[in-house]
């Protein structure tokens, strides 16, 4: 637990949540500034700061959960789609450094637009480097 942290809160009974699931380990309730209607966090109870320092136990069943909650979410907003997004760091937009996957339902008509690709991003032989980087990275770690 973290003093500081409003999701702390939320998980000690501090601050009010609609909550949606509870297990020893996992909480999930809807987002007090939602994307769409049904706009769900699901996180662990215990605090960590982001999904890359939790530990993967804890992480595979937070995947397990996340996909039972979405198709809740789906069927009782009538959404046929969802994104499932994590933020990883300020850049990303995190902005509560609690670990927390969102479940966004998604309707054809929602007014957001998909991320757009950039083209030309990789000079030279940079997409070759950075591929070797990332597998050299992973194997040793
Ligand atoms: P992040 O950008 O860190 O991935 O997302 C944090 C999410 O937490 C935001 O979507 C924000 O609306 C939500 N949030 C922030 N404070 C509260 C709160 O006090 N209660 C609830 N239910 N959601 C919150
Ligand atoms: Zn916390």
């Amino acid at each position: 637990m973290n003093n500081e942290c409003i999701f702390c809160k939320i998980i000690k009974g501090e601050l009010p949540s609609y909550k949606v699931y509870e297990d020893n380990k996992i909480l999930a309730f809807l987002d007090i500034n939602p994307i769409n209607k049904g706009h769900v966090l699901v996180l662990p109870k215990e605090h960590y700061e982001d999904t890359l320092k939790t530990p993967d136990e804890l992480l595979s069943s937070m995947a397990v959960i996340v996909k039972k909650i979405s198709k809740a979410v789906m069927s009782a907003t009538g959404a046929r789609a969802c994104n499932i997004g994590i933020n990883n760091g300020a850049e990303s937009g995190q902005i509560i450094f609690h670990t927390h996957w969102h479940i966004i339902p998604r309707f054809a008509d929602d007014g957001y637009e998909l991320w757009q690709g950039k083209d030309s991003v990789y000079k030279d032989r940079e997409a070759e480097k950075i591929k070797e980087k990332i597998i050299t990275f992973s194997k040793n770690n």
